[in-house]
């Protein structure tokens, strides 16, 4: 087989490489506003060149969202000695679509990259605190590592992620259904046909057969607080320098002689800055749209409104303690722990549920809805025969910024300076540590000249050495088929 066309370009934790810029800004000037107040230039006092240079606030990168993908990137920037802005128009990091994540931690996605790099990804979780290198006064948010099982059927989703978790080395066991009975008593094993609609009659008709066993990954799990994951990152990148300022609304993306050149507040305020990366969650195509940068990119995002439940562990059962993160692409749910012991009902989007595309991602109906409620849980009840359906709605409504492939794009764009790590599909939570470290990597790389679209740079990752081809994020490839086109990526 051919040899990618990809650049091999190792991380070296020496600090900044120093590139020399053309583009008029010293971006690894030792960041001498780290210690200290922003650094402002003197009205009209003129550059080194003796050209007039704008009275705006400066810094080496602003970031667009302070949700856990933006905070990661500005804790991976600052660590480079990159000087920081994250902008949020809510009021705390993590308060977007970071809020409502259910924040599971697992490897099985359908596609080498997408496996390799969650599997890097949970090294950051399981030693969350060392990675942070900082305090912060509300704690660190906790790992859970319950494992997962991923149901296995004929001609299902284990079919495509084995070979995979064998190539990348990701640990598993294949358990038979007795197995299964041992460790999850709580669970059944039948086999209900294609997913359908407890509309149909087909819903409550018997098991059409058994599941042939299932797939247990001991590392995976969830973390305890999103938001507070979130939180953590911007205490750490505030350790390092930068700066995050909230309740502040981007209103536009400004350009000059070719490239980005800072941001418009909705107040009027400029900012510049000679990198500014698009991490808006499901407001992505909105701040891509201000850039100018959304026609020309092959791979779109839009958001998509999804319901997730909680219910009640059945009687007897202490599901925050003995259960796990289970996925059901039989009756195309996930699962996992919720504190109280509830069990959280996530769907796995199955072509018989309506998918409600949301226009204005400042706009759409947050309250549960009762056909997806009896749809979950109704599910869920399937496979849990003990399971009770409350007469009461518990559950959150939030949006995916979903790609048109149900993969992230994490690319540069045809605005010099302008990033985007965007279309995270419901799937990206878990990725936001390692996705930062490899954003801040294609940054470095493509501001100190390196040509990312003619040889797609890849990174290594710190802890399993795994190489990570950033060509699979790029924004011009074609709609990946071996994509799950779900929240599976
Ligand atoms: C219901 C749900 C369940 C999920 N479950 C999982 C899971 O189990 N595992 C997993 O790995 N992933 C999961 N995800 C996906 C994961 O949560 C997201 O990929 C991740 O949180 C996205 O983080 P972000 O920082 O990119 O975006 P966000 O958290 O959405 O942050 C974007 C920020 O940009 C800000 N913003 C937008 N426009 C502007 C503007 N004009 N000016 C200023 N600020 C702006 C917003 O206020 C927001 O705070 C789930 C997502 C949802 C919605």
């Amino acid at each position: 087989m051919a040899e990618p066309a990809v650049r091999r370009i190792r991380q070296s934790h020496e600090g900044p490489r120093n590139p020399e810029s053309d583009n008029g800004f010293n971006l690894h000037a030792p960041a001498s506003g780290l210690d200290g107040p922003i650094q402002m230039n003197t009205p009209n006092e003129g550059n080194e060149r003796g050209e007039e240079v704008s009275e705006n606030e400066r810094y080496d990168a602003i970031i667009v969202g302070a949700g856990v993908i933006g905070s990661a990137i500005a804790f991976e920037l600052a660590k480079k000695g990159w000087r920081t802005l994250n902008v949020d128009k809510l009021p705390a990091s993590g308060y977007g679509s970071t809020s409502n994540s259910c924040a599971i931690v697992r490897a099985h996605y359908s596609t080498f990259d997408g496996v390799a790099m969650a599997y890097e990804g949970f090294s950051y979780w399981k030693d969350w605190s060392t990675y942070l290198d900082s305090e912060d006064e509300r704690g660190h948010a906790l790992y859970m590592q319950s494992g997962t099982v991923l149901f296995m059927l004929e001609g299902g989703h284990h079919e495509k992620v084995l070979p995979l978790f064998d190539q990348v080395g990701v640990p598993y066991e294949v358990l038979t259904n007795e197995e299964l009975r041992e460790r999850y008593p709580f669970y059944e094993h039948g086999t209900h046909g294609e997913p359908c609609r407890p509309e149909d009659d087909r819903f409550w008709a018997e098991p059409e057969g058994e599941l042939v066993g299932a797939l247990f990954t001991p590392d995976s799990g969830y973390v305890s607080d999103p938001q507070l994951a979130s939180h953590n990152l911007q205490r750490a990148a505030e350790a390092k320098g930068g700066e995050f300022r909230f309740n502040t609304e981007v209103a536009d993306v400004r350009r000059a002689d070719g490239r980005v050149a800072g941001i418009t507040l909705s107040d009027g305020t400029e900012v510049d800055a000679p990198v500014v990366v698009n991490v808006a969650g499901p407001h992505s195509f909105v701040i891509n749209k201000m850039a100018g940068v959304y026609d020309s990119m092959n791979i779109k995002t839009k958001a998509l409104r999804h319901e997730v439940h909680h219910v009640p562990s059945p009687a007897g059962i202490d599901f925050e303690a003995d259960g796990l993160h289970s996925s059901d692409s039989d009756l195309a749910i996930y699962v996992r722990p919720e504190s109280g012991n509830n069990i959280l009902i996530g769907s796995e989007d199955p072509a018989c549920d309506p998918q409600v595309w949301v226009d204005d991602p400042d706009d759409y109906d947050t309250v549960v809805s009762d056909e997806q409620w009896n749809a979950q849980v109704l599910r869920l009840a399937r496979r849990m025969p003990e399971l009770g359906v409350p007469s009461e709605k518990k559950g959150i409504v939030d949006l995916y910024d979903v790609s048109d492939d149900w993969i992230p794009i994490y690319d540069r764009t045809d605005l010099d300076g302008f990033y985007v790590a965007i279309g995270s599909s419901g799937n990206q939570f878990k990725n936001a540590p390692v996705a930062a470290y490899c954003m801040a990597e294609l940054i470095e790389a493509v501001e100190g000249g390196h040509d990312h679209d003619a040889e797609p740079l890849v990174v290594t990752g710190v802890h399993t050495g795994l190489e990570m081809d950033m060509g699979f994020y790029r924004r011009n490839r074609e709609i990946n088929p071996n994509s799950s086109f779900s929240v599976n990526g």
